[in-house]
């Protein structure tokens, strides 16, 4: 016989421990939970697991506790802690301080929920990868590749990012072993050689990880970086800048939108020399803003706002920008904006062509390798994910409009092909962000997993 639970969640990373510690906190009746994970270190994920010290949060620590109700949790950890007491200061809130930290706060978390089990909840950890979930009247059947399948009432999806799987326009040098297609498989950033440029294709906060890696094992060659707009993401100010009182009502019209922020912006800008009170609110707003717009303005806003609204939005800690820009004043990282023309690879490594916007012209650089920074794939169809595929391939998944993820209601619960919710199967975080638009970081996660765990213990 199968084991049969009352809640599945597939996927152990950020999402999964925060929906588990949720249910724990809301559980009253005796509930037996499994949770699947595979691939990176249980809670921490792929954000957290980086053990670089210089890899950090792009959150503030006063907005990164796990829980909505108790948004000093991850502060007042940190001040427990004896080993961190360099971070103990009345400004902690406002630091930046390592992922790697975080991933010891969740890694804690996960353990103190395991040793510490109410009577209330019988929890099973299975490292394993979901290959496929069937459902048949009110079960669902969880197929793992290496164990029994077992079976649950409810499932949540939390299955994160899902890393490329080519570089876009260069499917065929797939294999080649120069051409990192996933920036966080660690091998990305191994065995470095000293005499070539390293070419990195984007230029967003993966980037900065990347080359802060490979700075840090003292990299001293050049790092050639190409994204469509040669921009690297906005400081945040050393200090929060107060959010002024918000009178900015959204209206659903994206043009509307765009010009009222624009304003403010400057305005702000004007005031303060920073953008980040308008940012900060405007977040609260974001989803419905996004839920409200019709396919033709989120396409838009995709094609001509997205890349602004990014580079504003994912900012870097002061420090982690300061660093960056001092690599490209000094020369170090070559900044381009453009796009890749073609690749080619000979004995001695790759010779990659792209235009340059800024020069109007067709560039040739030789690297040792190419380190994909672009981001995470939102395509299901382009995913190496059994799961994913399975799910796609049966019509019980499907992406979204705009292919960034699951097609689900704003609350979490799956769409399937047909376009009818598929009871019980839910899912929370990054899959979110074609339906939420802002859906990837803590401070929207922890809301979906508090959320959800009332849905899922209902
Ligand atoms: C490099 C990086 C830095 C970030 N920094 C910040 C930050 O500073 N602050 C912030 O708020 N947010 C940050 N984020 C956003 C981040 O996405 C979230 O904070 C959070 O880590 C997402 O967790 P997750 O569990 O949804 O996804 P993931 O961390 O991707 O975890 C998903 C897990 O599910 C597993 N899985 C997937 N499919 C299967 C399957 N079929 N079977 C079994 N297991 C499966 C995966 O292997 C993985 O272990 C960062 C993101 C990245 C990538």
């Amino acid at each position: 016989m199968k084991k049969r639970y009352d809640i599945i969640i597939i996927g152990g990373g950020a999402s999964g421990l925060l929906l588990l510690a949720n249910i724990c906190n809301k559980v009253t009746r005796p509930t037996s939970i499994a949770m699947i994970n595979t691939g990176h270190p249980i809670a921490r994920g792929i954000a957290y697991s980086t053990s670089n010290e210089n890899h950090l949060l792009n959150v503030r620590v006063s907005r990164m506790s796990a829980f909505t109700d108790d948004t000093n949790h991850f502060t007042n950890w940190i001040l427990s802690k004896q080993q961190y007491s360099e971070y103990h200061s009345d400004s902690l809130g406002e630091c930046f301080v390592p992922r790697k930290m975080y991933g010891h706060y969740l890694d804690e978390l996960y353990h103190s929920i395991i040793s510490d089990q109410s009577k209330n909840i019988d929890f099973n950890f299975i490292d394993d990868v979901v290959i496929d979930l069937k459902k048949s009247e009110n079960t669902f059947t969880v197929l793992l590749k290496k164990s029994e399948a077992i079976e649950g009432v409810k499932a949540v999806l939390c299955t994160g990012n899902q890393p490329p799987i080519t570089l876009p326009g260069l499917s065929s040098l797939k294999n080649s072993d120069r051409i990192f297609i996933n920036p966080w498989d660690e091998k990305a950033v191994e065995n470095i050689n000293q005499d070539e440029p390293v070419f990195i294709i984007g230029a967003g906060l993966t980037m900065v990880d990347t080359a802060i890696s490979l700075i840090d094992q003292g990299f001293k060659n050049k790092i050639i970086v190409l994204s469509k707009h040669g921009a690297i993401p906005m400081p945040h100010p050393n200090e929060r800048v107060a959010v002024p009182h918000s009178d900015i009502v959204p209206p659903s019209d994206l043009h509307k939108i765009f010009s009222n922020l624009k304003a403010r912006i400057r305005s702000a800008i004007d005031n303060t020399e920073w953008h980040e009170p308008v940012l900060e609110a405007v977040r609260p707003y974001t989803q419905k803003i996004w839920q409200e717009l019709s396919i033709e303005e989120k396409n838009r806003f995709m094609r001509h706002i997205n890349h602004r609204w990014s580079k504003l939005r994912h900012r870097l800690p002061h420090q982690v920008y300061d660093f960056i820009q001092a690599l490209i004043d000094k020369n170090q990282i070559e900044l381009y904006a453009g796009k890749l023309i073609s690749v080619e690879e000979n004995q001695d490594g790759l010779t990659v062509e792209f235009f340059n916007k800024e020069s109007n012209s067709i560039i040739k650089k030789e690297a040792q390798r190419i380190i994909n920074c672009i981001g995470p794939e939102g395509d299901f169809s382009k995913v190496e994910n059994p799961l994913i595929n399975n799910m796609l391939a049966s019509g019980m998944i499907a992406n979204d409009a705009l292919s960034l993820g699951f097609n689900a209601t704003g609350d979490g619960k799956i769409i399937n092909k047909q376009g009818e919710i598929v009871e019980n199967l839910f899912t929370i975080g990054s899959g979110l962000r074609g339906i939420l638009w802002e859906s990837t970081a803590i401070p929207e996660i922890r809301v979906q997993a508090n959320q959800m765990a009332a849905k899922v213990l209902a």
